[in-house]
């Protein structure tokens, strides 16, 4: 008998991984909580959410409940002329804990998918209004998804290489990362011009580009500067949604509010695959007429599925309620106090948090001949310990679900700091 991962090996393609070297995959038979249960018997402190998508911990009861409710109520419908309760309701509740301009919602499946939405409504809306614009900017080192508008709007990098024939042309900003603020706010003075169709950000944090972080105030300015030309402003939020940056969206931290939200990951707590594009009245409007060339012509088979859209409504009861607010104000605090320690190690720099996203990088300029394949060593060493943390390159980060305990999150700080000792010696 061939054991699972064996089997895998015989079939499989895996995500993001070069699979002449890759190590063989690991088998998850259960979870629980922050917790991953392998085949072999260990347990695999799951530090990063599963992609960052888990929000109340794996097979939450609750979520499974209305999902298998929802399974023999009604599993899928198409969406075009036909409606359902838990897409209608999950927009209803969705609106009102948005930015107050926020008025539809789109449905679709991913992250990526929300994005297309977006850039397409974006493109569609100057289009529709007779004054067509061309030209978008987006920020260096931005993560937007893997599909083809995802990827131009993108940073460009060895991932898209292969690809960078085929991707429309983007203005890119440097980040306002601390330091640099005035430097990309003069940049930007002469990128920003009345042909900018749309300027697509992730709020506050970059994701995969590095977990790069940048205070409210820089892209208020930038939201701010843009908008005198009539940019559109479109927020990805698809990973800072749904309380990961201390408040349930990145964008509440601004004054000046998008007209565009891309939603996914966290929405249905982790469960089930959704997307959602959101946008203002004007944008929504531009698409009404007669003429049915203004129609936005896109959807997906499983457009607004209710099944996921049960698990979105589970997941926001959960998110919703006092005692999660508190678990994400509990986290926030932890990380702030292990932010603290980890400044005394000689190999840590660059210590960043929002919310409950706590970054560094690894000095890689040592001497050892760990540094040279650092995210491996780092990776390997955590998972060695029971902590699945997945390092972007030289960046280590923590984005727990909100139900890791204290003594969990501390299990997770011990088997870095021991990392850190490692790399010190
Ligand atoms: C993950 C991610 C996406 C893509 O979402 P998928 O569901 O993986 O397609 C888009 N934008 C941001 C900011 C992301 O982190």
């Amino acid at each position: 008998m061939n054991t699972l991962s064996q089997r895998d090996q015989a079939v499989i393609w895996h995500p993001f991984t070069q699979m002449q070297t890759a190590p063989a995959p690991i088998p998850v038979v259960r979870g629980e909580g922050s917790v991953l249960y392998l085949e072999d018997g260990r347990e695999m402190l799951d530090m990063i959410s599963s992609w960052w998508v888990n929000l109340h911990g794996h097979s939450h009861p609750y979520i499974a409940d209305r999902v298998a409710a929802q399974l023999r109520t009604l599993e899928h419908t198409i969406f075009a002329d036909f409606t359902h309760e838990p897409a209608v309701q999950l927009a209803e509740r969705l609106l009102p804990i948005l930015p107050t301009n926020q008025r539809r919602i789109f449905y679709s499946d991913n992250g990526s998918t929300a994005v297309e939405v977006a850039l397409k409504m974006a493109f569609q809306y100057w289009h529709n209004i007779g004054q067509p614009r061309l030209k978008v900017v987006a920020f260096e080192d931005a993560y937007h998804g893997d599909t083809f508008g995802a990827m131009a709007v993108g940073g460009r990098s060895a991932f898209t290489a292969p690809f960078a024939p085929f991707l429309f042309n983007v203005t890119y900003l440097p980040v306002p990362v601390p330091g640099r603020e005035a430097e990309v706010l003069e940049l930007a003075q002469t990128l920003f011009t009345d042909e900018v169709a749309a300027f697509i950000v992730e709020p506050l944090v970059q994701g995969a580009g590095g977990m790069n972080m940048y205070e409210p105030a820089a892209l208020n300015e930038l939201f701010a500067l843009a908008r005198t030309h009539g940019t559109l402003l479109i927020a990805d939020e698809v990973m800072t949604g749904f309380g990961r940056t201390g408040k349930l969206f990145a964008s509440h931290y601004l004054t000046e509010q998008p007209d565009l939200m891309c939603l996914s990951k966290g929405i249905t707590g982790g469960t089930m695959a959704l997307g959602v594009t959101t946008c203002t009245a004007a944008i929504y409007d531009a698409f009404l007429s007669t003429d049915k060339m203004k129609t936005l012509f896109h959807g997906h088979s499983f457009t607004a599925n209710p099944i996921a859209c049960a698990a979105a409504l589970a997941s926001m009861d959960l998110l919703l309620d006092e005692d999660r607010l508190a678990d994400i104000q509990r986290i926030i605090t932890r990380h702030t106090a292990f932010a603290d320690r980890l400044r005394q190690s000689p190999v840590v720099g660059n210590i960043r948090q929002r919310g409950t996203l706590l970054a560094f990088d690894l000095i890689t300029n040592g001497q050892t001949s760990y540094f040279n394949n650092i995210r491996d060593v780092a990776y390997q060493f955590l998972l060695e310990k029971g902590v699945l943390m997945r390092p972007l390159g030289n960046v280590l980060y923590f984005m727990p679900p909100y139900c890791t305990t204290n003594t969990q999150l501390q299990v997770a700080y011990d088997a870095v700091l021991a990392l850190l000792t490692k790399l010190e010696d």
